[in-house]
């Protein structure tokens, strides 16, 4: 990293923004302005012939999202390309189709400025959202709404890309970016947009280096503008020099080979070099990464996450269904663990109940919404009691704040147990339970919350996001989103000799424990157990087995002594040279 200081400071012929999707690609700019729409106003002397324009206009839409959808499944998986199959949903909702065309009838004006006007009604309520997930829902609306247009004025998509080039635009809608992927561009740049925007999840599927948010790119980038694109770090550099051109070609070519050697760690023991044994569990979001986890060389689920549960089936699944899905997910991993957590509903989470709260983050969100709404969380406490017949379940409760929430929980464990009981239904009492701690009043309550429960698991995600009061989404504070603070370092270490007496595991499941950098410290402060995307599970594998646990004890007391994150990077970027590890980083 001392080298890459000096070649930021040596010319400052380079922007910042959000690493989004990780890799490095050195080529050339593509510029993509997006086709500003204009459009036609005025009256109609034929209503009949406008609703059939209209009409037309959603039939060619809905094929072409269809064309696309089809192409995202196939190059992401079908639950992720589930994202272009709301859009279609979008096509055909009837309230919105039906008060168009009434409007085309009553007010005899050109369906382009009525369909504009309609679909601006609906992104305006989204913008003013004041969060960072319905804004990005509401760039979504505006593609369908460009698209329909555009279909209404006949004219074609004209998203031409050149192959092998790095796409730099204002913003990316997700249909732009599964396309652009067919004509196998490298990399994306853009002005606007956060690590949940659509475009930045599908760029990490499609293992594309992203950089958003970039600040005034396109006032300083033109067509076939030479660029360094470090999805990693979030750098561009424009017109690179040729120290900057070796620099990263060099830093390719160990990539490559480090990705190689990955599919070689598969079998071996995640143990460090004097011995110390590390479990790696796996994260799993969608259905498709549970396939993945034979090949990603983890034991066990530490996280699953089943909110997800809810946007790719469409619906909240009932017990039944819940019933099937965890004894599969049980099936699967045994005899392994799987970590099941309840439903963390709320925040920037799947809005279905509570769509209109000021402040969600703050809200109504994890546990507060389950014990609030305990029909279903009976619904869920009975699955997982069912699926825990063959013993390698947890379950786990997001967002706990006090110690009220995990003894409301264990009552309700004992009525669904009675009432399982009562209707003759097959369950096994014996499951783990456990908290995550991502909230920071319960991690000064550690030591008294862990006699309640069989274990922590530490979410950073929200941890970092409520110690340091910034929104893990909003690009605007993305540099205070600080997982090295040494406030974050100090209260993991706290909790980890808050703790040192009692018998309760700990691991981390947030996206710390999948940074390569970060791993060294966590080990070092007495981390056991971290939980990662199977992606990212090789390289945090790699990164174990290179250093030793009696190093990684001093790196993490001389960290706890530092008093900015600046200080904690640099002894750990001194650590990683000590050993010869190489940093990457996966955020799926
Ligand atoms: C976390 O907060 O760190 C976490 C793992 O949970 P999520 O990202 O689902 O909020
Ligand atoms: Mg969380």
């Amino acid at each position: 990293m001392k080298g890459y200081e000096s070649l930021l400071r040596s010319s400052y012929n380079w922007l910042k923004g959000i690493p989004a999707a990780p890799g490095l690609y050195i080529g050339n700019a593509y510029i993509y302005s997006k086709e500003s729409i204009v459009v036609k106003d005025g009256t109609i002397d034929d209503v009949d012939e406008a609703i059939s324009a209209f009409h037309e206009a959603l039939e060619r839409s809905k094929k072409e999202l269809d064309k696309i959808f089809n192409v995202a499944k196939e190059k992401m998986g079908e639950q992720r390309a589930a994202i272009f199959e709301a859009q279609l949903l979008i096509l055909e909702d009837p309230d919105l189709i039906g008060m168009i065309e009434s409007r085309i009838i009553a007010e005899k004006r050109e369906p382009e400025s009525i369909v504009k006007e309609e679909f601006n009604k609906v992104m305006t309520v989204m913008y003013n959202a004041e969060d960072s997930y319905m804004k990005e829902r509401a760039n979504d609306i505006e593609d369908i709404r460009n698209r329909i247009i555009r279909n209404l004025k006949k004219e074609r998509w004209s998203g031409k890309v050149i192959e092998g080039t790095v796409v730099v635009s204002e913003m990316l809608t997700p249909a732009d970016t599964i396309l652009f992927a067919r004509s196998d561009v490298k990399g994306y740049i853009t002005e606007h947009g956060g690590l949940t925007s659509h475009a930045a999840i599908i760029a990490r599927s499609l293992n594309i280096p992203a950089i958003l948010g970039v600040p005034k790119v396109l006032e300083m980038v033109e067509n076939g503008t030479e660029l360094i694109v470090d999805g990693f770090y979030g750098y561009v550099f424009i017109n690179p020099t040729e120290e900057q051109v070796e620099f990263f070609k060099d830093k390719i070519e160990h990539l490559d080979k480090v990705n190689e050697g990955m599919k070689e760690l598969m079998d071996l023991p995640s143990v460090t070099l004097d011995g110390v044994e590390i479990e790696i569990q796996a994260n799993v979001d969608v259905s498709g990464e549970i396939e993945k986890l034979g090949t990603s060389g983890t034991t066990g689920v530490g996280l699953y996450r089943t909110e997800q549960l809810i946007e790719e089936l469409g619906e909240f699944p009932d017990e039944e269904t819940q019933t099937k899905i965890y004894s599969d997910l049980s099936a699967r991993v045994y005899p392994d663990n799987a970590t099941i957590r309840a439903f963390d509903l709320g925040g920037d989470k799947t809005r279905l109940f509570h769509p209109s709260e000021k402040n969600p983050f703050l809200g109504l969100r994890g546990i507060r919404f389950l014990l609030d709404n305990t029909d279903l969380f009976k619904q869920q406490i009975k699955a997982i009691l069912r699926a825990a017949v063959n013993r390698n379940i947890s379950f786990m409760l997001p967002m706990v704040s006090t110690l009220k929430e995990i003894r409301e929980t264990k009552e309700l464990i004992e009525i669904c147990k009675e009432e399982l009981k009562r209707d003759g239904k097959r369950f096994s009492p014996d499951f783990q339970l456990g908290i995550m701690i991502e909230v920071p009043s319960a991690s000064v309550l550690a030591s008294q919350l862990a006699l309640e429960v069989d274990f922590f698991s530490i979410g950073t995600n929200d941890l970092i996001q409520y110690m340091m009061a910034v929104d893990r989404g909003n690009d605007l504070v993305a540099d205070l989103y600080q997982e090295f603070h040494p406030a974050i370092i100090r209260t993991l270490g706290y909790i980890m000799t808050d703790c040192k007496d009692i018998d309760i595991k700990i691991s981390i499941c947030g996206e710390m424990a999948a940074d390569t950098l970060a791993v060294p410290l966590l080990i070092g402060l007495g981390i056991k157990s971290l939980s990662v995307s199977p992606a990212a599970a090789p390289s945090i594998k790699r990164t174990i087995r290179s250093f030793s646990y009696s190093r990684a004890k001093e790196l993490a007391d001389e960290c706890f002594k530092c008093s900015a994150e600046e200080e904690v990077i640099e002894k750990i970027q001194l650590f990683f040279e000590e050993f010869n590890i190489q940093r990457t980083r996966h955020i799926i």
